[in-house]
Formats: C-alpha cells, structure tokens, sequence
C-alpha cells in the first residue's frame, strides 16, 4: 500500500531518530524506507541444507499448500507473505529444523562471508544462532565454528538452535567476545561480527517496547562495545582472513564510525575490501555525515536499505594483510606458548 511522505512522516518514533533517518537516506529512497516501518513484512525463510534438500523442502510446502517464492539472487532463500508466518511456524519443517525463519539481510551477510568447507571460522556474537547455523550449512557441517554469546540465557537459545538444525561442528564459548583476540590471534579463517547495537533497523511503527530504549547515549555506549569486538575480531583473524562487520543499525556512529576507528588502529594493517550487492536498496556506505568524515574506502561497505522484503543492514567486509603477520605472529608465539589463555568450551546445556 502506498502511503504519502506525510503519513509515512507520522511514524511514533522519536523525533531525533527521525530527523537522523531523513539525513542518512537519499532522498529517493526515503519514502519506501519509512513506509517499511509500518507495513507488515514478508516472512523470509532459509531451507536448511543439512537437513532436506530445496526440492524436498518445495515439496513439502507444496502438499501443505503453502505458497512461497524462491529469492533469485540466494539460493537457500525464500519469501511467503505475511499471512503465511503463523502456518510456517506450526509446519513440521520449522519445528524439526528443516527450514530457519529469518530476515533476508541476515542470510545475505552470510552468503558475503562466505564461509568453506573445512574452515574455522569464528562467530563472535552468536545468539540466537540464525547465521551460525546458516554457515554450518554453508559448510557442509565440515569445519568448525566457534561462537560466543556473552548472556547466558541467549547461549541457551543458541544451543538449541544449533541442535534443531542438525549442527554438528560449533564449539560454544560463554564469553565476551573482545577477550577472544588476544586469547586467539591470527588463528581463524573467517571471522563474523554480528555486533550487538541499537537494532534501529528492527524498530516497528506498531511494537513501541521496539525503539523504547533509543537514545543518542545508548548508540554511543553501543559504538564503545563495537569498536572493542571488531579490534578483538581483527586480532583472532590471520593475516589474509576475512572479517565482516555488520549491525542492524542505521547510526553511522556504530556503522561507518567503528570501521574508521579500527582503521586507523590498525595503521595499514587492515583494508577495506569493495562488496558488490547487485541490490536496489544497496548502498554505498558514508565517507562524511553531520561534519565528521570518514576513511574514503568506507565506501566500498554496504547499507542495505529496508523494504517490505528485508530489514536496513550495515555490512563491511575487512581483509587483513599478510604484512600484518610480524606484529600479529610476535603475539601468537607468545599466546601458544600457554594453552590455558584458549576460550574454554562452554558446556552445553542439553
Ligand atoms: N548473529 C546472531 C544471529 O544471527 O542469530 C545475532 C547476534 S545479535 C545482533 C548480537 C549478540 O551479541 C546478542 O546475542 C548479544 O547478547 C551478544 N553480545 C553482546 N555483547 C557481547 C559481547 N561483549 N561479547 C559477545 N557477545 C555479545
């Protein structure tokens, strides 16, 4: 349903956020982006590969007459429409873990990582666990993961999930995540920060508990805790490996800002490297924004802007170079040297 500027300008969320909104969109994107807020959205869901292939999967919707669409441009996904959640949540293929209900900006940061078979990859802010499992399937269950939750409660859920989706190669660790760099450096494949923020993006028109704890304060002590996970992802990939940072954020302070911050940290270190998200809501991340401005390889990062089909997104892939290793590597020699700074493998709770 279309809505008019003004009406799509009503939304109940605080002003401030708002006004933030109309300054970090492009004007021709901005009236789809605030409709998204109130519209109900599509269910997008993942076919689970360890489980059921995407035929069977097509299958079993089909007898149960459920009508859904593949996404063209992610192989494992799909979209129902809205009035479809409540069936999709109640098939046998949800509850046994054949399918995974989640949004399409979360599958799509997975498929940008892009994890391999027989990798390690380390997941550093994990629960409830929809990509880790997400790239478990990527992997064949070939490989391993280890993933970190710090809230007890969401580790559980994470647990859970993992189990209902069949996999078998993720090690958990009850931790926070930014002392996970200097316990393990230079040591992973790929790296996943899925950082904890002010999930602006996950605002909805009609939910206010969903933006009642949004305030510039709460961005800025979400931005402290995102520049200290990435250093620390940084540190726990080797040199050549791969780390995606990503938020359901809008707030260049915890996007665009963080990435600066570690860029410069890093001093050469660390490059951006350029995401191509053949995308009509993908955008090209901010280089300035209010007065402040920001590494111009920041650029090649990737706000996905929201729709009825996906939530806004913020993703930045980072490569870290080889010549990074003499520092990196002085460090490793000494952590290797005493096994009892490695994370501690949570006990799973059965
Ligand atoms: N990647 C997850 C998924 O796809 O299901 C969602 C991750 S959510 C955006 C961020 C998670 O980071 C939350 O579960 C939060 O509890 C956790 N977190 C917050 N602070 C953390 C820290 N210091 N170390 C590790 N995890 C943390």
């Amino acid at each position: 349903m279309a809505m008019s500027d003004s009406a799509a300008g009503e939304l109940p969320f605080p002003t401030d956020f708002v006004a933030r909104l109309r300054d970090l969109i492009p004007p021709e994107h901005l009236q789809k982006c605030l409709e998204s807020f109130w519209g109900q959205r599509w269910v997008s869901f993942r076919v689970n590969t360890l489980k059921v292939t995407a035929q069977e999967l097509e299958k079993e919707l089909e007898a149960l007459g459920i009508s859904f669409q593949r996404v063209p441009w992610l192989p494992e996904a799909y979209l129902a429409p809205p009035e479809n959640r409540e069936t999709l949540v109640n098939t046998h293929a949800f509850l046994e873990g054949r399918i995974y209900i989640q949004d399409l900006s979360s599958m799509l940061a997975v498929h940008v990582l892009d994890p391999q078979p027989g990798e390690e990859i380390l997941d550093l802010a994990a629960a409830p666990g929809g990509k880790t499992c997400h790239v478990a399937a990527r992997m064949k269950n070939q490989g391993r993961i280890a993933a970190v939750e710090v809230i007890p409660q969401r580790l559980y859920k994470l647990v859970a999930n993992l189990e209902r989706s069949g996999v078998t190669i993720v090690k958990t660790y009850l931790a926070d995540g930014r002392t996970i760099g200097k316990k393990t450096p230079n040591r992973f494949d790929r790296v996943l920060l899925d950082a904890p923020c002010s999930s602006e993006a996950r605002f909805d028109a009609r939910d206010p508990a969903s933006w009642k704890h949004w305030n510039l304060r709460k961005i800025a002590e979400c931005a402290r805790k995102q520049k200290g996970l990435l250093l620390s992802a940084l540190e726990a990939v080797r040199p050549g490996g791969l780390v995606l940072y990503c938020t359901c954020s809008f707030a260049p302070e915890e996007n665009e800002a963080v990435v600066d911050h570690v860029l410069q940290q890093a001093q050469g270190g660390v490059f951006v490297e350029a995401l191509n998200i053949p995308l009509p809501n993908a955008i090209p991340g901010l280089t300035k924004w209010q007065g402040r401005e920001y590494h111009p390889s920041l650029e090649l990062a990737c706000r996905i802007l929201p729709t009825h089909e996906m939530h806004g997104f913020f993703m930045c892939c980072l490569r870290k170079t080889e010549e990074a290793t003499d520092t990196y590597r002085r460090r490793e020699r000494k952590w290797s040297r005493s096994p009892k700074h490695r994370p501690r493998e949570k006990d799973a709770p059965s």
